[in-house]
């Protein structure tokens, strides 16, 4: 069997599948899974792009069951049951399409273009290189400012925009008090803009205003309830035609599954390009064959009947769980049974000892001890032993002295002649 995208999802299912009676080729088309939450600290310095990456071959380096292929699906032949490659096919008689989601830009004009998206380790590096650098230039060209080479414009209030923005924040912070740039901290701003008029959509409206309160403490200015029209290479137009000089557009504006593999594999979808999948996960028409994670519209189950689940790690931990475990019960002869989400509840973070969880019955934990529940819970999911580690050390390290964290611009020269970069200085 097939198990394609070894990312939340497809590494649960191959887990699930290791050692059983099938023999299973987990396919990706990078050697690597990623650890999104964690994204926005690479991007902010905080981590390395090594500790939010662990290699799939070591996961499953010891299996008798489960070998790993490092190629990019391109389609599926239903008809001959394989699966297409870019170098070639794979047949399959079962198959489980955990390939996620990509960035939305919602056709939003120059987004694309000229904002930096967060959702893959390349993107975190590339946007990690380019606010360094900016910081680098303003300290060489201080004139930049008034171009808005230190305006930081963050588009999206749900937890990824609501996280980078705390931490770029912190940042700034760390940078202007150690690192001995020569421009005043005052100088720097992050904007964060949502067309919504709160932030944290999927939390009460408490958790929403603490975050808000918590944001601004850190001095992260709100434009809520404005949409962006249209992203430049130096400015962010907004829905009342007024103008924001920056040369960093991050863009936390949401996913979809659109354009994804899930687009061309001839199945049906629906809102958000997401694959419809039956009660038990199954594709339609397709009794063999299953969607998890991002890229699947997971129904919630018969305690939520009709419901779809939210595009997080648990859901697609979950069900892709789910589906392994259908396909060895397919093996064993036995029926199909419907997938049931267990909630675990949600979590943010909005920077040094400040996040905030939800848990399903209600309950809310905030400030140090919903930072310290963060903390852990991101160590427990973190993939392999020596991130679990390094991450651990980076953090306590980082609590204890804030001069830690890999604030070093690695990208190659190609990187500076990016059209993100602002031409030099006179
Ligand atoms: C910045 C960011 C922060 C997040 N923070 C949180 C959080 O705090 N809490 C939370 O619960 N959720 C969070 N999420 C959401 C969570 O990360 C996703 O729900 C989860 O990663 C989905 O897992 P998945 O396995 O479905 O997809 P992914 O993790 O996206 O994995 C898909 C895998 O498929 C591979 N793939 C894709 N297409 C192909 C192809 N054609 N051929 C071969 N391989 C392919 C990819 O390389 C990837 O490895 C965050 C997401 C992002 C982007």
């Amino acid at each position: 069997m097939v198990v394609v995208g070894a990312g939340f999802a497809g590494l649960a299912a191959a887990r699930t599948l290791s050692g059983g009676p099938a023999e299973v080729t987990l396919v990706d088309q990078r050697n690597f899974h990623t650890f999104q939450p964690l994204l926005y600290e690479v991007a902010t310095a905080g981590l390395d792009p090594g500790d939010v990456a662990y290699p799939i071959r070591a996961v499953f380096g010891r299996s008798r069951t489960v070998t790993f292929r490092n190629a990019a699906v391109t389609g599926v032949d239903w008809q001959a049951g394989a699966v297409l490659l870019d170098d070639g096919r794979l047949p399959f008689d079962s198959l489980i399409i955990a390939s996620g989601a990509t960035a939305a830009y919602f056709g939003i004009p120059g987004a694309e273009q000229w904002s930096f998206p967060l959702y893959t380790v390349a993107d975190a590096r590339i946007l990690r290189d380019h606010l360094l650098r900016r910081l680098e230039q303003v300290d060489a060209h201080p004139e930049l400012i008034d171009a808005g080479a230190l305006t930081f414009v963050v588009v999206g209030g749900g937890p990824t925009g609501v996280e980078v923005s705390g931490a770029l924040a912190e940042l700034l912070d760390v940078a202007v008090r150690r690192d001995g740039f020569g421009f005043d901290r005052s100088a720097a701003r992050v904007i964060l803009v949502d067309a919504l008029d709160r932030l944290l959509t999927p939390f009460g409206t408490s958790g929403a205003s603490y975050a808000a309160r918590a944001l601004g403490r850190r001095s992260v200015e709100l434009l809520l309830g404005r949409r962006v029209r249209r992203v430049e290479g130096s400015c962010v137009e907004l829905d009342d035609g007024s103008r924001i000089a920056t040369h960093t557009v991050v863009w936390a504006g949401g996913v979809t599954v659109a354009g994804t593999l899930a687009s061309v594999i001839g199945t049906p979808t629906v809102t958000g390009g997401r694959l419809e999948v039956g009660e038990d996960l199954a594709l339609p028409g397709h009794e063999r064959a299953y969607a998890v994670g991002d890229a699947a519209a997971v129904p919630w189950g018969p305690q939520r009947p009709g419901a779809v689940c939210p595009q997080l790690a648990q859901v697609a931990i979950q069900s892709g769980h789910h589906a392994a475990t259908q396909v060895l019960d397919q093996i064993a002869g036995r029926p199909p049974r419907p997938f049931r989400y267990r909630d675990k509840g949600i979590m943010a973070t909005i920077g040094r000892r400040a996040a905030i969880a939800e848990l399903p019955n209600g309950w809310t934990v905030r400030g140090t001890a919903g930072w310290l529940a963060w903390l852990l819970l991101h160590l427990v999911y973190l993939v392999g032993f020596r991130n679990k580690l390094t991450v651990l050390v980076n953090w306590s390290w980082r609590y204890l002295s804030w001069t830690s964290g890999p604030r070093i611009i690695v990208g190659a020269a190609a990187d500076r002649r990016s059209p993100h970069v602002p031409p030099p200085g006179p």
